[in-house]
């Protein structure tokens, strides 16, 4: 088992212990990220960075480390597991209190915890297709928080699997938003759609660099949520993560999308998206 980071040490993983009285664990009340790692570098360091302050700032948890000191502890581990590729897992909770109440505790210091895990290597080729399904989106009103109270994201996910998809895709007032742990991009009529950054999606910082690289490029495109009744008519729709990078979706519910396959705007803006990630590894 792997070496953790846990509140100012490093650790084997069976070692590393939290109290009961953590707030991350009676109330989920908490934050997470998770940075990829190509080629044993952090990718996209200060956009995670950044995108942890907003949820610290907006769930009034104090920032518990500099940058220096993130970026030292992402160092240690990425060695302690052999460099390449990899995902690390930060989370930082409110803190271990005296007591069960709602209210903020006045004297408790945040919980910080980090570790990684080795990322298969990532494909040359687009990734095949998935199956997913679209469901009413049943999370609270606050997505843009990187909250790890998941409940909603971990039932919609089993939902899915259990019809033999592997996204939930979510749809909330007649809006296809995001996928239960990823970002959508749909083609309708040869634009591309992804829901603008707002309360009712996470800003993923792949869906980020995915804007990034479209508009560069300056391929036809609007940020806007897609009307679920237009998903009938979408030639294409894939999602983003960190993780998973880029995956078309092949079926949805009961239909095909398109041909099945990756379309055309898949596949090149996964070429872009694929150079960019490489000059950055190399
Ligand atoms: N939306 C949700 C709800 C997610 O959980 C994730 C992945 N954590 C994303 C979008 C994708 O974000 P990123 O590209 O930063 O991994």
């Amino acid at each position: 088992m792997g070496t953790v980071y846990l509140n100012g040490q490093f650790l084997p993983q069976e070692q590393a212990q939290i109290s009961v009285m953590d707030r991350g664990f009676l109330f989920g009340d908490g934050v997470y990220e998770v940075i990829p790692v190509f080629g044993g570098r952090c990718f996209r360091l200060d956009e995670h960075l950044a995108r942890l302050s907003y949820s610290l700032r907006e769930t009034h948890i104090v920032e518990p480390l500099s940058r220096a000191q993130w970026q030292s502890i992402f160092e240690t581990l990425i060695e302690a597991y052999g460099g390449g590729d990899q995902a690390l897992y930060l989370q930082v909770t409110r803190g271990v209190a005296k007591a069960r109440e709602h209210k903020f505790p006045t004297d408790c210091a945040p919980t910080v915890f980090v570790m990684s895990r080795v990322l298969a290597a990532l494909p040359e080729q687009a990734p095949a297709p998935i199956a997913a399904i679209a469901m009413e989106d049943i999370r609270w009103r606050r997505c843009d928080i990187k909250s790890i109270s998941l409940l909603g994201s971990v039932l919609m996910t089993q939902q899915a699997l259990e019809a033999g998809a592997r996204e939930a895709i979510l749809l909330r007032d007649g809006r296809v938003l995001e996928g239960a742990s990823s970002n959508v991009f749909a083609v309708v009529d040869g634009i591309l759609y992804t829901a603008p950054k707002d309360r009712n999606i996470l800003a993923g910082i792949t869906r980020d660099l995915i804007v990034e690289l479209v508009q560069q490029h300056g391929l036809a495109f609007r940020e806007q949520a897609l009307p679920a009744t237009e998903l009938s008519r979408a030639s294409e729709l894939w999602i983003s993560s960190s993780t998973r990078e880029m995956v078309p979706i092949g079926q949805l519910g009961d239909s095909v999308i398109g041909s099945g396959a990756a379309g055309p705007v898949f596949e090149q803006v996964w070429c872009w998206y694929r150079n960019f990630r490489s000059q950055f590894a190399h």
